[in-house]
């Protein structure tokens, strides 16, 4: 099997009502991809300028990323400004300058064209057609997005929902999408759009699955002190997704098992500035706290 993840790899600038800092290495593709290397060897699709740090890069090959997708053009990577509040779960953006993002054009090398799972992360919508044509039969596509194109491009939106398999939300994404304060009825009416498992983010309170015959919820790992809570989402899809490409099989059953991994994923992410607590993480803290998991929801 092989995983495909196209998305942004980027230099955020981050505030929260303790810290703030500069221009650290972050993007939807880049933290999605640290995070499937914990499971399999994902492939990612980008564009950078020659700003981006080497180190970066070399973090990559050392996770065993492939990243002949990833493009190094002249110019200034993408860079992105967000500030929190109190509550974590409160993001406002700064500053999105898209720098050598502008006019990317996806080209997935002829490598990725066999990709079994495709992952298109917080994308512009109109990205997503070509990159779909150039993946020639793959078994699970799953989306993702972000305010910003449901606010711009709702209709290009619910387009592409009828194209993928699998849409990861947050909870207020899926209210504003689907026009329902309730989040069961809005998943419910998403499914009706396209895809047949939606995956509901709701920070702190964990998340929730939502098939077209079943409904599975876990909650999040008890975090006492969030430091970033920057691309916990795109950990959870990386987790999830790796998770699934290694497992070979998207029964119900490893579906599951790929939400609490996704969850274990974004609970480390979440834990130091950027990208910082995944260069750290071990294989064995990975599994530590998925047992940990397991305890805290059994009864
Ligand atoms: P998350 O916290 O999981 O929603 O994702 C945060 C990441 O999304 C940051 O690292 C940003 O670099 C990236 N990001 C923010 N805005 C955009 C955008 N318009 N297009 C692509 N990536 C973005």
């Amino acid at each position: 099997m092989s995983l495909v993840i196209v998305g942004s790899v980027a230099f955020d600038t981050i505030e929260t009502p303790r810290e703030r800092r500069e221009k650290i290495v972050g993007g939807s593709g880049t933290y999605c991809a640290l995070a499937a290397s914990f499971f399999t060897r994902p492939k990612i699709v980008g564009v950078v300028g020659r700003d981006f740090p080497k180190e970066a890069i070399e973090l990559f090959k050392k996770r065993k990323i492939d990243i002949g997708g990833l493009k190094v053009k002249e110019g200034k990577t993408f860079h992105w400004e967000g500030r929190y509040g109190c509550d974590p779960n409160q993001r406002t953006t700064i500053r999105t300058e898209l720098n050598v993002f502008e006019d990317f054009k996806p080209e997935l090398p002829s490598g990725y064209w066999g990709a079994d799972i495709l992952f298109l992360a917080n994308i512009d919508p109109d990205m997503h057609e070509p990159i779909l044509k150039q993946v020639q039969k793959p078994k699970l596509v799953a989306m993702d997005t972000i305010r910003l194109w449901i606010e711009t491009k709702p209709e290009a939106l619910f387009r592409e929902l009828q194209h993928v398999h699998l849409f990861f939300a947050n909870d207020e994404e899926i209210k504003l999408l689907s026009r329902e304060t309730n989040l069961i009825k809005g998943g419910r009416k998403l499914l009706e759009c396209g895809p047949s498992i939606i995956i509901v983010k709701k920070g702190e309170h964990g998340a929730l699955v939502f098939g077209k015959e079943f409904i599975f919820g876990l909650p999040a790992h008890p975090c006492e002190e969030v430091i970033d809570p920057t691309g916990a989402g795109d950990c959870f899809a990386g987790g999830f997704l790796g998770y699934l490409d290694k497992v070979k099989d998207f029964s119900g059953r490893e579906i599951r098992r790929a939400a609490v991994f996704g969850s274990v994923l974004a609970s480390f992410a979440i834990e130091d500035f950027g990208i910082d607590r995944l260069k750290s993480l071990t294989q064995g803290e990975v599994e530590a706290r998925f047992r940990y998991f397991k305890r805290l929801v059994s009864f």
